[in-house]
């Protein structure tokens, strides 16, 4: 079975990841766009150093050595590089085919991800049990003790101070108990981050996105296969996108015109992936069909929210007035440089803030969090966590709004730490205060 996807979906059509990697002329317009390059100096930390060494690799000229582990493993995945390409080279999904050939990830951490994402409620209990010892202290007493260091786990303890939150009851065991028998205008996809980390996030969305378009349904689905995309197993991603398509479809057939019903993410790194599930299936005959059409109805809250909030589309609020200071937007990586979203969340918070929405200095350049990179690289993730924070500072920002688990989870962790001023907050949160009802707090 490959452990790579072997051919890619690119701005100018499929293309065999070699060809892809050769689309990149060097001209090295991405490099300062780069937030690892910008950081290190070094050209095997920018776009176009890694679109080489991944070329390299498959020429059979350059094998798995510390330094191209290095190269590979410090990507991001933010794909600031592509947006600044003008040929629109795939480097994220180039860098991540280079370290499915190298196995940069030791093969028991794909095991236990393939193993663990793929049993929901498995992952579900593993959790509770997980968060019972961080709200009892017991995870924090590890990592002072150095008991985690010890055991080679310094990752988790890096994990552990950086996520602030343990909810003692998840998303979709609160959504349950609302269902509702009218037919839905939307269905809501509870992703991992919502679900598991953020369900006041996931409780936002619902209450902003019904009180503006309509009844929602639940689409109970496992996780979307963004982490074994990332860091696993490429088959156990093929299988959970397989699953979540065959749930969705499940669902559309209960409702008239379930078909065309939008499917509502609140994480952008989730509803980005989702969204690229006919590359993932593209060799799977039966299922590159269904994977489009599922990919075109996936909706980034965040778009959804543009539409009604900022009032293209009836009904529009009228919105609260904005009194928790001046208001900013990061660009979630996977939004912006994922899912080519720019204005949307720029119109809704100028809708609701008016003059007290400012755009922040390097908006569109990583935090830092990118999944599980805060944790495996804590002293590059930190240098480009205190950039943003600074530009956070420099406007006089009191909300940092943004639409990624990951973001939630770092720019909490960074403001807490250098600027506790400010609070970061998901879009959704702040359109549900402006419909009239308070987003609820973590259970
Ligand atoms: S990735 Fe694009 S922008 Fe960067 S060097 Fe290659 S062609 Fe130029
Ligand atoms: S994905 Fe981000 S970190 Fe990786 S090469 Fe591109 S700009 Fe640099």
């Amino acid at each position: 079975m490959s452990r790579t996807l072997g051919r890619l979906v690119t701005d100018l059509g499929e293309r065999s990841t070699y060809d892809a990697a050769s689309q990149c002329s060097r001209c090295g317009y991405c490099e300062t766009a780069c937030p690892t390059y910008v950081a290190t100096g070094r050209e095997s930390r920018s776009g176009r150093g890694r679109n080489q060494l991944v070329r390299q690799m498959l020429e059979g000229r350059i094998a798995g050595s510390p330094d191209l582990q290095g190269a590979l493993n410090t990507c991001l995945l933010c794909g600031a590089c592509t947006s600044a390409c003008y040929a629109r080279v795939p480097t994220p999904d180039i860098v991540l085919e280079g370290r499915r050939m190298l196995g940069t990830a030791p093969r028991w951490v794909e095991m236990l991800l393939s193993f663990l994402f793929q049993r929901p409620s498995l992952l579900a209990r593993t959790l509770k049990v997980a968060f019972i010892f961080k709200r009892l202290g017991l995870a924090w007493l590890a990592r002072k003790s150095g008991i985690l260091d010890l055991l080679g786990l310094k990752w988790l303890a890096a994990a552990d101070a950086h996520v602030g939150e343990a909810p003692s009851e998840f998303l979709v065991e609160r959504l349950r108990t609302m269902r509702s028998s009218e037919m839905p205008a939307w269905f809501y996809l509870a992703s991992c981050g919502p679900n598991y980390l953020y369900p006041r996030v996931g409780l936002a969305t619902v209450k902003a996105l019904t009180a503006l378009r309509g009844p929602v349904r639940l689409l109970e689905s496992p996780c979307c296969g963004l982490v074994c995309y990332n860091y696993g197993d490429i088959e156990a991603s093929r299988e959970l996108a397989r699953r979540v398509i065959l749930h969705w479809g499940r669902a559309a057939a209960e409702v008239e015109g379930g078909g065309d019903l939008p499917v509502v993410v609140d994480c952008s790194s989730c509803a980005a992936h989702m969204k690229s599930y006919p590359q993932l299936l593209l060799e799977d005959a039966a299922w590159s069909e269904p994977s489009r059409r599922f990919a075109g109805r996936v909706k980034d809250a965040v778009e959804l929210l543009a539409e009604h909030a900022a009032g293209e589309g009836p009904p529009s609020p009228k919105a609260r007035s904005f009194s928790a200071g001046i208001v900013t937007w990061h660009d979630s990586c996977r939004c912006r440089h994922g899912q080519g979203i720019v204005d949307a969340p720029r119109k809704v918070l100028k809708a609701l803030a008016g003059e007290g929405f400012v755009e922040l200095p390097e908006s569109d350049s990583c935090c830092g969090g990118a999944g599980a990179f805060s944790f495996s690289h804590p002293d590059l993730s930190d240098a480009l966590l205190r950039r943003k924070i600074g530009s956070v500072a420099s406007v006089h920002a009191r909300v940092v709004a943004a639409s990624a688990t990951s973001c939630l989870i770092q720019l909490a962790h960074g403001l807490k730490k250098y600027y506790p001023e400010a609070e970061v907050r998901h879009l959704s949160e702040i359109v549900a205060d402006a419909v009239g009802e308070e987003p609820e707090r973590n259970p």
